[in-house]
């Protein structure tokens, strides 16, 4: 179905017309969708906008189309791929990665690769609040060690820089670790002021940081360090964090329970605060509750269970920002679709 009349100017022709039997964007755009009540069987065209109106009617005043699920995709053939790869599965926000993430280096993002990610979102109506590019795994941005301080400091502004080249306004990375060489406060330091200077060097972009699982030395285990990086960022409105629901279980949130749940919340609310928060990265846990490991699995899967992510889903303050699956069998469109099951009301 289009998804803008056709009197709007467009900067290009669609290339990709969107398929009947796939879900619209219309979430996106804040409009109700009938692929949000059954989004596998093929809608026929005249029956779309009387589903929609009916939606509309039905849906107003709830949160039921508040929330955007999308996936981390994959970016191979080319970052606009990410976008397409979004699209067939249904998502309604985007994670990647920016660039190869197995080296330092790589070669600089040319303007036509950059362009053409820009016509995708466009295209696909993928505002830049509902994409959300990962940062490179090698980066340690509190690292004790002089080389690889510098080298990930000159990466994280590689990055920032990419992301303005791609119009895009969010970039998430795992804050970093003290190898067990530095003290926590140290590292703090160390990570924000790794963030201050590519502040300076870039232009708007926001660092949304990461809670971890509180696993070895990494850092973000707790709310207490992202809040301790946020008080030494300069510039507060370009800093802000993804909450990793498997991370925050294994840090010890027991997120099998509603107490468990608003336990977090509050925690969140009170250390951190929900102006802060620009993305949800939604993994169940192979490991138990405190177990302080790193092991994505399949909702509903894992110890924190349908249950636990349907308190996700309906939690207002959740609203309007990325959910990213980035669990193990990446089977998305049937997560997305499992996960937009548990929204009341419907
Ligand atoms: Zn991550
Ligand atoms: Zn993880």
């Amino acid at each position: 179905m289009p998804k803008k009349k056709s009197s709007e100017p467009r900067s290009s022709p669609p290339k990709k017309k969107q398929k009947l039997d796939q879900p619209s964007s219309s979430r996106r755009s804040g409009k109700p969708s009938s692929s949000g009540i059954n989004r596998k069987s093929p809608v026929k065209k005249n029956t779309v906008k009387k589903e929609a109106e009916t939606m509309k009617t039905v849906a107003s005043g709830r949160t039921t189309f508040k929330k955007f699920v999308g996936a981390h995709v994959s970016i191979a053939g080319g970052l606009h791929k990410a976008v397409e790869n979004a699209v067939d599965i249904g998502a309604e926000a985007i994670g990647m990665f920016l660039k190869s993430q197995r080296q330092w280096a790589s070669k600089p993002l040319d303007d036509k690769a950059a362009e053409k990610f820009r016509e995708a979102c466009e295209e696909h109506q993928f505002p830049p609040h509902l994409i959300l590019p990962h940062g490179s795994y090698l980066l340690n941005c509190g690292s004790p060690n002089p080389e690889t301080l510098q080298k990930s400091r000159e990466s994280l502004i590689d990055e920032l820089r990419r992301c303005e080249k791609l119009g895009l306004s969010l970039y998430n990375f795992h804050p970093g670790s003290t190898c067990g060489e530095i003290s926590v406060e140290q590292c703090l330091d160390r990570i924000a002021t790794s963030i201050n200077q590519a502040h300076r060097k870039t232009k708007y972009v926001i660092t949304v940081i990461e809670n971890m699982c509180g696993q070895g030395n990494t850092i973000g285990g707790s709310f207490e360090e992202l809040r301790g990086i946020i008080d030494r960022v300069e510039d507060k409105a370009r800093v802000g964090v993804c909450l990793d629901t498997c991370h925050a279980f294994a840090a010890g949130y027991d997120l099998n329970t509603a107490q468990g749940f608003h336990r977090m919340m509050e925690e969140f609310k009170k250390i951190i605060g929900f102006k802060y928060l620009k993305a949800l990265h939604v993994n169940d846990s192979k490991g138990k509750c405190g177990c302080h490991l790193d092991r994505h699995e399949n909702i509903g899967k894992g110890h924190i269970g349908l249950e636990g992510f349907r308190r996700f889903m309906n939690d207002p303050k959740l609203n309007n920002i990325p959910f990213i699956l980035e669990t193990p069998e990446c089977d998305y469109g049937k997560e997305i679709d499992k996960l937009y099951s548990l929204v009341k009301g419907k």
